[in-house]
């Protein structure tokens, strides 16, 4: 029979862990296969932990990886794949907003043979604030036209994969990860199953406006380098443009004579051209920060206490 390992990351999800493993429990059991449920504790500050060591205690299938600090959802994720051995692996968020009713039907697609993954997005924003949606809608416009990672708009983290793809995913151990991102870049057959958005049952959400914008332009930058040529490009714009202007001032002089005027737009020339070397300099600045951190070979998490056999306490 074959196995579906769940990876759940939690980050203060006292109230939901619950909810969720209820649910999900109900509908697994109802499913023709083995599975396990590996929740990742991202460093809680609340209950999660012993909620979730309760759990534990009458469920079998339940395991828990507890980080040494909060690493973020990136790390949680990346722990859960280096974690599981099922044959079928998912990412499903802790708050119910990955409804787990789609299972069964993922499944279904999968044991077809047509897909290697079948992947989730929402096709509606319902109970988001307007401001988020446009820019989240804008987001994906635009990161699909400057990379070659292709990100369907509304995609949740939440897919059903082979194990074949979660090795490739598992293989990819950059430091600065956008799962989002390595999803579509990995390839393999991917289904789109579309589903209505749901609220989260407990708590909040974690992300903020500004977290989630961060992590936009993070994206942007690790699977695009279309900010290098707007530089570049940029650049080379301004000098011809400068060149052009110098060709203008020696005729008028030839023309004219030396008049002294337009100290006023030297000055404004001299602010802008200084700004954009600042801008496209953080521009620089920003990619080698990623290959600084690259290069240090940190560990993308830290596992503190685990009730899992074989855990891998860091990678
Ligand atoms: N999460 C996490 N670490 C973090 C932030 C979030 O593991 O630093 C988990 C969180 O517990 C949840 C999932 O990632 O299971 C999605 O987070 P959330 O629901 O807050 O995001 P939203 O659905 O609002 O985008
Ligand atoms: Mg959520």
């Amino acid at each position: 029979m074959k196995k579906i390992s769940l990876i759940i990351p939690c980050y203060n999800e006292q109230d939901s862990v619950p909810l969720f493993h209820a649910e999900v429990s109900r509908v697994l059991k109802d499913m023709d296969c083995e599975y396990e449920l590996v929740f990742v504790n991202d460093g809680s500050t609340d209950g999660t932990l012993e909620k979730l060591k309760q759990l534990a205690e009458s469920d079998e299938h339940l395991t828990y990886l507890s980080f040494s600090r909060n690493f973020g959802k990136e790390a949680a994720m990346y722990a859960g794949f280096c974690n599981v051995d099922g044959d079928y692996v998912a990412v499903m968020d802790a708050d119910l907003q990955d409804p787990p009713a789609l299972l069964p039907q993922m499944l279904e697609l999968l044991e077809s043979g047509e897909y290697d993954s079948v992947a989730t997005r929402r096709i509606s924003r319902k109970g988001e604030s307007p401001v988020r949606s446009w820019f989240a809608r804008r987001f994906y416009q635009l990161i699909n036209r400057i990379s070659d990672a292709d990100i369907v708009d509304g995609a949740r983290d939440f897919r059903l994969m082979r194990r074949e793809m979660v090795d490739a995913i598992v293989e990819m151990s950059e430091y600065n990860r956008f799962s989002k991102g390595i999803f579509g870049w990995v390839g393999f057959r991917t289904y789109w199953l579309p589903y209505e958005n749901m609220e989260r049952v407990a708590g909040e959400s974690k992300w903020s406006f500004w977290k989630l914008f961060k992590y936009a332009i993070d994206g942007i930058i690790n699977f695009s380098q279309a900010p290098l040529s707007i530089a570049s490009w940029g650049g080379m714009i301004i000098t011809l443009a400068a060149f052009i202007y110098m060709i203008v001032t020696i005729i008028r002089r030839l023309l004219y004579g030396n008049e002294v005027i337009g100290w006023a737009s030297t000055v404004c020339i001299i602010l802008f051209i200084g700004g954009l070397q600042l801008f496209c300099l953080g521009i620089i600045g920003q990619y080698i920060a990623k290959i600084y951190m690259e290069t240090k070979h940190r560990p993308h998490y830290i596992i503190s206490e685990s009730n899992k056999k074989d855990t891998k306490w860091t990678k």
